[in-house]
C-alpha cells in the first residue's frame, strides 16, 4: 500500500527553478533510493517533502493526507522524520540532552494511538540506545565532541524519537569510514525489518544497495530513470548512463 506519493512537484529557491515535475512514491515497508550527482536536487526533494521548501504542483500525499502547504512540525507529527545531511544538533548539549529535546511534548491518548498505529511501541531513550549501543557510554558527552559516525547515529536516534513511519535520510554514509558505514547499514536494516519505510538519498551505492529495493535517478532537478536495483544491475546502458558517475 502506498505511504508517500509525490506527484508532479516543482520547487524554487527564489527565482531559480530547482525541481521540475518530480514524481516519486514509497510503499509501506519499502526502502527507496534517490541516486544522483551533487546538485541533482536530492536534498531539495527531501526538504520539500518535509515542508521546508515551498513546492508548487500537483500534490504530496502521505497516508492519504495532503501535505502541500503544511508546516514542517505538523508533517513530523503525521509521521515523517528527516535525517539531514549536515547532522544538525545542539553541539553544547550532551548526547542524552539532544535525545530528550527531540522527544515530543506529551501526547494525549488519542494521538498516541494514531502515532503508534502499526508499531509495537513508541521510541524512547532506552529503545534508541538498544539500537545504537555505541551511544550508551557517550550519553554525558557534549555532542560537538562526538566523531562523525557517532553524530550520524545520534542524528538518526533523535529523528526516531519523533516516532516516524517514514524516514527521509539525506546521504547518511557521507564522510564516514567504511567500517562505520557497515554498522550503519546493519542498524538501518534492523529498522527496516521492524517495518519502518525509508527514502534514502545517496551517492555511495555500496552502502545503499543492500538497503533498498528500488531506485530513482535524479539529474538537474528531474527524475530521469527508475528501476529496481536488480534491474539496474542487469541494464549496462542505464548503469553507465545514470549510476556509474
Ligand atoms: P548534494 O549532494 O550536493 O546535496 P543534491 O542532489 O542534494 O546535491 P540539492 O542540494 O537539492 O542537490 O541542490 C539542487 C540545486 O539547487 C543545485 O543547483 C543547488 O545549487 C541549488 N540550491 C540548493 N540549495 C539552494 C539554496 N538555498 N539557494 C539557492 N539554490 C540552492
Amino acid at each position: 500500500s502506498e505511504l508517500l506519493s509525490v506527484e508532479g512537484i516543482d520547487a524554487y529557491y527564489g527565482v531559480s527553478h530547482v525541481l521540475h515535475q518530480v514524481s516519486v512514491n514509497v510503499n509501506a515497508g519499502e526502502a527507496v533510493l534517490l541516486l544522483g550527482r551533487n546538485g541533482a536536487g536530492k536534498t531539495t526533494l527531501l526538504r520539500t517533502i518535509m515542508g521546508l521548501v515551498a513546492a508548487q504542483g500537483a500534490r504530496i500525499r502521505f497516508k492519504g493526507r495532503d501535505l502541500l502547504g503544511m508546516a514542517p512540525h505538523r508533517i513530523a507529527r503525521l509521521g515523517i522524520g528527516l535525517v539531514p545531511e549536515d547532522r544538525r544538533m545542539f553541539a553544547r548539549l550532551t548526547l542524552r540532552e539532544n535525545l530528550e529535546v527531540a522527544r515530543k511534548a506529551p501526547m494525549d491518548a488519542a494521538e498516541a494511538d494514531v502515532r503508534r498505529a502499526g508499531r509495537d511501541r513508541l521510541w524512547d531513550v532506552a529503545r534508541v540506545l538498544e539500537l545504537f549501543p555505541a551511544l550508551r557510554e557517550l550519553q554525558d558527552r557534549k555532542s560537538g565532541t562526538l566523531s562523525g559516525g557517532e553524530q550520524q547515529m545520534l542524528t538518526i536516534a533523535r529523528t526516531l524519537m519523533g516516532n516516524p513511519a517514514l524516514l527521509l535520510l539525506d546521504e547518511p554514509a557521507e564522510g564516514l569510514a567504511p567500517v562505520i558505514v557497515q554498522t550503519l547499514v546493519q542498524q538501518l536494516l534492523r529498522l527496516r525489518a521492524e517495518g519502518l519505510s525509508m527514502l534514502i538519498s545517496e551517492q555511495n551505492l555500496a552502502f545503499a544497495r543492500s538497503l533498498a529495493d528500488r531506485a530513482y535517478v535524479m539529474e538537474n532537478g528531474s527524475i530521469r530513470h527508475q528501476a529496481t536495483l536488480a534491474g539496474l544491475d542487469a541494464d549496462p546502458v542505464a548503469w553507465t548512463k545514470y549510476v556509474a558517475f
